[in-house]
């Protein structure tokens, strides 16, 4: 599933292409994909795209002031850009035309978990499901990241993939995220110790902000809104590498199961550490 460096890295893309483009028309060609009544789409047709964001792993597209295509690209769902007539695959379940413009832009998804939700508002982010997700993790100050984090119970793992907890981290990120901080996937969020939970924060930010540099992950079939692919998987310090050595003491990478989901971790850099033992200590 695309993360929140892979949503970042499209959001930029489309951001550099579609701004300023007045849309002539959107083809849904899976009414599954939009939640919400077609006769909506209708709507885009004369407005000029004014914005492209991100918030969490969805994709806000704003057109004029007031009306936004929110899309979250779920399992598989990408963009991709083709030339105006082109015949279209299987996978094509929606197509946005542009006016003086010979490439339209696609929203392909093989699975079809992804979905689009038109939004009519001045204030998208209050919407229903930009609300209720937690706040962006390059953005979380350290005062708010361990107030949020003391409230919490269960595993870091399964917490830094609640996306009421913070918003875009996957399986992917949170492995290298809790590999970074040299935690233990299955240690308590609470009580984090201050130090830890700093720690916590500085390896959130600097493996996000890497991954966003090298353009995200390419595993599967991700690919970017031009159809790039991600560099970070390459750089990937324990996720996919069960069995194989760890960069850093070379103890073999071990996988487990957590909340049903694939947990890769070094088990010599990433002990749960016992309450005697000191900050700083475990390598
Ligand atoms: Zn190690």
């Amino acid at each position: 599933m695309p993360e929140l460096p892979e949503v970042e890295t499209i959001a930029a893309s489309l951001r550099r292409r579609t701004v300023g483009l007045e849309i002539a028309g959107i083809d849904l060609y899976f009414p599954g994909l939009l939640r919400g009544d077609a006769a909506e789409l209708a709507k885009y047709r004369g407005k000029k795209i004014t914005g492209v964001l991100r918030r969490g792993k969805m994709l806000l597209i704003t057109c004029g002031a007031n009306h936004h295509l929110l899309f979250h690209l779920k399992m598989t769902g990408g963009f991709q850009w083709a030339k105006k007539g082109a015949r279209r695959d299987a996978y094509t379940r929606l197509r946005i035309t542009f006016k003086d413009l010979e490439r339209s832009l696609l929203f392909r998804d093989v699975r079809k978990f992804g979905f689009l939700r038109c939004l009519e508002t001045g204030v998208p982010l209050d919407s229903a499901e930009l609300s209720r997700i937690g706040p962006e993790p390059l953005e979380i100050t350290k005062d708010d990241f361990s107030r949020i984090l003391a409230r919490r119970k269960g595993r870091l793992k399964s917490l830094l993939l609640d996306q009421t907890f913070l918003a875009g981290i996957g399986n992917i990120y949170a492995d290298e995220i809790l590999f970074a901080a040299r935690v233990h996937p299955l240690t308590p969020a609470s009580p984090l110790r201050l130090k830890q939970a700093e720690r916590l924060r500085a390896a959130i930010r600097e493996i996000l902000r890497k991954a966003i540099a090298a353009g995200g992950s390419s595993i599967r079939d991700y690919q970017d809104a031009d159809g790039m692919d991600g560099l970070f998987q390459n750089e990937h310090n324990v996720y996919g590498r069960k069995g194989e050595p760890c960069p850093r003491c070379g103890a073999k990478i071990r996988r487990l199961v957590i909340g049903g989901r694939s947990s890769f971790f070094c088990p010599r850099c990433q002990r749960i550490r016992s309450r005697r033992s000191s900050e700083g200590t475990s390598q």
